[in-house]
């Protein structure tokens, strides 16, 4: 963890309860661990999302920003990703995602990618893992007369 920052490492010490009380869950309804993902906003809270199935599969990260949304408006914007792989290995956000975090990430938004432990970490800057944007995709902010039309 040397190279997170502070506020990174205060960020992965929140949700480690969060994600010990969900894998406990997990098990005991007998679900085979897809932690999901959390995200950091800039207003300090975070937001848990898990991969489900609907008409598509839907991936943690994803699931998390519109929680955010939700709760924040299409104003909100994470700071930081935490994707939780699995007990040995860490997973990398899809290419669906990539976007996804960079549409509502902050300019130097963080992904970091685990371990389900949380002990093998690595961190990405979002324009690593998605290096040529469309400009022109980055939602705008809006104003909430523009989000009721
Ligand atoms: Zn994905």
């Amino acid at each position: 963890m040397s190279d997170l920052s502070e506020k990174e490492q205060a960020f992965i010490e929140r949700v480690r309860s969060m994600l010990e009380t969900y894998i406990e869950f997990l098990g005991e309804c007998g679900i085979e661990p897809g932690a999901g993902s959390y995200i950091l906003s800039t207003s300090g809270r975070i937001y848990h999302g898990v991969p489900f199935i609907g008409a598509r599969g839907i991936h943690g990260e994803e699931d998390a920003i519109g929680s955010m949304i939700t709760e924040e408006g299409l104003n909100a914007r994470l700071e930081t990703v935490l994707v939780v792989g699995a007990p040995d290995h860490i997973i990398m956000p899809c290419g669906i995602c990539r976007k996804t975090i960079w549409r509502f990430g902050v300019e130097g938004a963080t992904v970091i990618c685990a371990t389900q432990s949380l002990k093998k970490i690595k961190k990405f800057a979002i324009s690593e893992l998605y290096p040529h944007p469309n400009a022109r995709a980055k939602v705008k902010k809006q104003s909430r007369d523009d989000i009721i039309r």
